[in-house]
C-alpha cells in the first residue's frame, strides 16, 4: 500500500517540510500531515471498507504509513457508538450517544495516536523514544514501543494515577516520576534530545499522533452512515483528538465522502475549572492560551496547563460554531457516577466533565432536545482507582440479615 502523504505543513505559518524523514515542529509549533486527497478520492471508495477489518487501519489510504512492515498494532478495534437514552433523558435530550474509546488497547484512545506515532518511528528506523505524559499517553506509548521492540522513556508527574505508573514500567519503559506537571516533564524530554538521542513523542510535537486520533472522526462518520452529529463533546487536554477529528471531517469532504461545505458538528472543548487554559483563552477571545497556574484535577488527562496546539484547538472550536467550557472540579466525581449508573459505561473522569457540560448546555438550550450529541469516553474508568474509590457497607456473616437494609443498598 503506498502512502499518499505529499508533505508536512506548519500549522502556524504554512511552511512546507518534507515528510520522508522524522520531523518535529516548526517555530515551536505543530505540523499538519498533508495528503494527495485528489488521488485518494480516485482510488479509495466507501464500498472498500466492507471487506476490511474493523480496526483503524481500515482507513489506510488516509494514514501516513507507507511500509506495511512498519505497522505496529495491538488490534485497535473500531469502538462502539452507544445510544444513551437514559443519560439523554436526564437532561431532556433525545439523541445522546457515547463513543466508547475505553475499549481500545491500554484502555484509552491514546492507543490510536501511539499506534501511528510508533509505526512512523519504525518506518524511519527510530530505535529510542521518549514522552512526557499526564498518564495514558505514556501507558500507550510504552505498550506500542514494547510491541515494536523499541527503547522507551516516560516522564510523568509524581501524582499520576498509579495504574499509569505501573503499566509503563511493566511494558518495559524506563519510567520516572517528576515533582512537577506535564510541561516540566516535557522540558526534560526536550533537554535530553541531543544527549540521549531519543525521538520526542510529546503531544503535537510530532505530526502523527493526530493522524491516529483522526480515525475517531472517520469511524464516527462511518458509524453514522456518513453523516455527522450536531454536537461533539470532547474532554480537552493537549487537544489532539479534537484537532484530529476536525481534520478528518475536512479530508472526508475533500475526498467526497461527506458533502462539501456540509453541516459540521459544533465542537465543544470541555475542561475542568482546575485546569482550563483553553477555556480561559476562548472566553478572552484569544487564539493562544496562557499557562494555567496551579493546575489540579482528578481528570488527569485534562491536566495540561499549556498546549502547543492551543491555536489549533481554538481555531477548530470557533470555526465549528462550538464552545469551550469548564466544569467545576468538585462535581466531576458526581457526573462520573451519574453516567456509569445510568448507562453502565466505564466513564473516565475526563468524560465525566463532558456530562457536566451536557447538563449546562442543555439547560442553556444551546443544545436542543432533538439534536444529535456524541460524547467521547476517552478512557476506561478502571484506570483511575484513586478517583473511583467508594466505601461499601459491610455485612457480618455471623449476624441475622436485615433485608430492608440490604434492599436499601446498605444505607
Ligand atoms: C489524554 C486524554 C485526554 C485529552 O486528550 P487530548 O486529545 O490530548 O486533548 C482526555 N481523556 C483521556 C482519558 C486522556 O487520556
Amino acid at each position: 500500500m503506498p502512502s499518499y502523504v505529499t508533505h508536512l505543513e506548519s500549522a502556524i505559518d504554512g511552511t512546507h517540510l518534507p515528510a520522508d524523514c522524522p520531523q518535529s515542529m516548526h517555530k515551536d509549533r505543530p505540523l499538519w500531515v498533508r495528503y494527495d486527497l485528489a488521488a485518494i478520492a480516485k482510488v479509495f471508495k466507501k464500498e472498500m471498507l466492507r471487506d476490511r477489518e474493523p480496526t483503524l487501519w481500515r482507513y489506510r489510504e488516509l494514514l501516513p504509513v507507507a511500509d506495511d512492515q512498519a505497522v505496529v498494532t495491538l488490534g485497535e478495534g473500531m469502538t462502539p457508538l452507544l445510544p444513551c437514552p437514559r443519560l439523554g433523558a436526564k437532561f431532556g435530550l433525545n439523541d445522546v450517544w457515547v463513543k466508547d474509546e475505553s475499549q481500545l488497547p491500554t484502555g484509552s484512545f491514546k492507543s490510536r495516536g501511539q499506534a501511528l506515532a510508533i509505526s512512523m518511528c519504525k518506518q524511519f528506523g527510530i530505535r529510542r523514544v521518549a514522552v512526557p505524559t499526564a498518564g495514558n499517553a505514556g501507558g500507550a506509548m510504552a505498550a506500542y514501543a514494547a510491541r515494536a521492540g523499541m527503547e522507551a522513556f516516560v516522564f510523568m508527574p509524581e501524582d499520576t494515577p498509579a495504574i499509569n505508573q505501573f503499566e509503563c514500567r511493566l511494558s518495559g519503559a524506563k519510567t520516572f516520576l517528576v515533582n512537577g506537571l506535564i510541561n516540566d516533564c516535557g522540558r526534560i524530554v526536550r533537554e535530553g534530545k541531543e544527549r540521549m538521542g531519543w525521538f520526542d513523542i510529546s503531544t503535537l510535537k510530532e505530526p502523527y499522533r493526530v493522524e491516529g486520533k483522526k480515525t475517531m472522526g472517520l469511524e464516527l462518520a462511518e458509524q453514522l452512515g456518513w453523516t455527522l452529529p450536531d454536537v461533539i463533546l470532547y474532554p480537552t487536554g493537549g487537544g489532539t483528538g479534537l484537532i484530529g477529528m476536525w481534520k478528518a471531517f475536512d479530508e472526508l469532504e475533500q475526498i467526497g465522502w461527506l458533502p462539501k461545505g456540509g453541516k459540521r458538528p459544533r465542537m465543544v472543548a470541555v475542561q475542568s475549572d482546575g485546569c482550563a487554559p483553553i477555556v480561559t483563552a476562548y472566553d478572552k477571545g484569544e487564539r493562544f492560551a496562557e499557562l494555567f497556574p496551579n493546575a489540579a484535577t482528578i481528570a488527569s488527562g485534562l491536566r495540561v496547563p499549556v498546549a502547543v496546539g492551543d491555536f489549533m484547538i481554538l481555531d477548530a472550536v470557533r470555526a465549528s460554531g462550538g464552545r469551550a467550557l469548564a466544569v467545576a472540579e468538585r462535581t466531576i466525581r458526581c457526573w462520573m457516577e451519574l453516567g456509569m449508573t445510568l448507562e453502565g459505561i466505564a466513564i473516565c473522569p475526563e468524560t465525566a466533565a463532558c456530562i457536566g457540560a451536557l447538563d449546562q448546555l442543555a439547560r442553556e438550550a444551546w443544545i436542543k432536545p432533538d439534536e444529535r450529541v456524541v460524547i467521547f469516553n476517552t478512557g476506561a474508568v478502571q484506570k483511575y482507582p484513586e478517583a473511583m474509590a467508594v466505601d461499601l457497607p459491610k455485612l457480618d456473616k455471623n449476624q441475622p440479615l436485615n433485608w430492608d437494609w440490604i434492599a436499601a443498598g446498605g444505607k
